[in-house]
């Protein structure tokens, strides 16, 4: 096992992170920002290193920083949370090169996910469900591009292989619009992502986002801990997070699950992972890899007593996965809302100091959150400050807890999207369960 580890991140991972170090008797070197000297696993961890100025690009992603602070703490390997330069290869390249383990999948890996054609490529030779598309870049032949509009069926949409974070993507609902479009979308990927490739899928009217995760070792192993369900969102953005999704049997979980891991095991693939679906009228469509840990990945450890994180430093450190698929079980029901420094109205942000917090408890509540009274919240990054994820025996029984944690939690000082919260898990269809992706912007009037 390694000894001590670079946590290149801030905010609640960062403080996760450490949590799982310190079960495994892992020492921890903090790095922070100048902005962020009083974070909570700062504090916490046994080393902390200053990398830099507020401003993310001098700080934490800078690379030559992280790597100086690896290599002034002896340390021997970096994780790298979420955000940030997870899922950037040159960093994962770099940290290798520079005799530090990465904590997380080669920088081969991370490359073809990031580039969504050689993806779904990937994907389908492993044999992974995707959209009805293009199967590849689209050409300058407008004949052909009509040929593929006609062939894939109206509405399609057209997406920058570059693409990312909900951007860079058009809906065309009929051929007229299609070439117009394709152009358009080619253009605005080129100056956002320096990178013009564009494809073309069918677009699914009324999809829910379910989600796989995966772990794998380095010894050609991979299981999946089954799905996650974040149709809730705004902006492309997860709002609420659950775990498993409603109405998905165990068939189709262990089918697609395992199409899942073994596309890890065929890529040779290492570490944590996301298989992230449109699932519609029963059939689930592959649209995009994240090949590093995520937010909302407490859901699944609740409901499958595995920890992500402490698994994926195991097997960074070059041990086997230290469970089979037929360990894994799915007991119980999780879910997670995201607590953010922000007005639940205007999603304005909402930085500040915390005047007063009180956290929730009781059985079945886990917070993860690195806020703590008088904390106070940086203009400078996301305004993301916890999760409250709460456990049941079913997914009645989670709401409930979810309900009584929100009204339990104070947090003074700032605006927080609390009210937002508890206005979803009060909504009936949320209640019933399996609403799509557009549900949550319809109910706030943003369609
Ligand atoms: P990004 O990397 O920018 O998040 P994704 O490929 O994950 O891009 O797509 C983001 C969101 O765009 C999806 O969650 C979904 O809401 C919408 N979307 C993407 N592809 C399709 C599609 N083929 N049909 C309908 N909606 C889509």
């Amino acid at each position: 096992m390694f000894e001590k580890i670079v946590i290149a991140n801030r905010g609640e991972i960062a403080l996760r992170i450490l949590r799982a170090c310190r079960e495994m008797g892992i020492k921890t070197v903090a790095v922070h920002s100048t902005a962020d000297r009083d974070l909570k696993h700062v504090r916490l961890a046994d080393e902390s290193v200053c990398i830099g100025p507020p401003s993310s690009l001098e700080s934490y992603l800078n690379i030559p920083a992280l790597i100086c602070a690896a290599e002034l703490t002896n340390a021997e390997a970096i994780h790298p949370g979420y955000g940030f330069l997870s899922e950037n290869a040159e960093f994962a390249e770099q940290v290798d090169s520079s005799g530090f383990k990465f904590i997380g999948p080669s920088a081969a890996a991370i490359r073809i996910m990031g580039d969504k054609v050689a993806a779904i490529k990937t994907m389908k030779e492993a044999g992974v469900p995707t959209v009805p598309g293009s199967d590849g870049p689209l050409s300058d032949d407008k004949e052909k591009n009509l040929e593929h509009g006609r062939n894939i069926g109206y509405p399609v949409i057209i997406k920058a292989a570059g693409g990312g974070g909900g951007r860079g993507m058009r809906v065309v609902n009929s051929e007229d619009e299609l070439i117009e479009s394709i152009q358009l979308t080619k253009s605005e990927a080129g100056a956002a992502f320096n990178n013009d490739i564009v494809y073309m899928e069918k677009f699914l009217g009324s999809p829910r986002h379910i989600e796989i995760q995966v772990i794998a070792d380095s010894h050609g192993n991979a299981i999946h801990l089954g799905e996650r369900d974040c149709s809730m969102q705004r902006r492309h953005q997860k709002v609420v997070e659950e775990a498993p999704a409603p109405g998905i049997t165990e068939e189709q979980r262990a089918r697609i699950g395992e199409r899942c891991a073994n596309a890890c095991i065929q890529m040779g693939y290492e570490g944590a992972g996301t298989f992230e679906f449109l699932y519609e009228n029963g059939e689930f469509y592959f649209i995009e890899m994240n090949t590093r840990v995520q937010v909302e990945h407490p859901v699944t450890e609740m409901v499958t007593w595995v920890d992500i994180i402490k698994e994926q430093i195991s097997v960074a450190a070059g041990n086997p996965l230290r469970y089979k698929q037929s360990d894994i079980k799915i007991r119980g029901h999780s879910i997670e809302c995201r607590i953010n420094a922000e007005d639940s109205k205007t999603f304005l942000p909402s930085p500040g100091k915390i005047t007063l917090y009180h956290a929730p408890g009781g059985p079945g509540i886990r917070m993860d959150s690195h806020i703590y009274n008088g904390y106070t919240v940086p203009p400078y990054y996301d305004s993301m400050i916890g999760k409250l994820i709460t456990y049941g025996n079913t997914r009645e029984s989670a709401i409930a807890r979810m309900k009584g944690a929100l009204s339990e939690i104070v947090i003074d000082g700032i605006k927080t999207n609390i009210a937002l919260q508890q206005d979803i898990l009060n909504d009936s269809n949320f209640a019933k369960g399996g609403a799509n992706i557009h549900y949550l912007e319809k109910k706030l009037g943003l369609d």
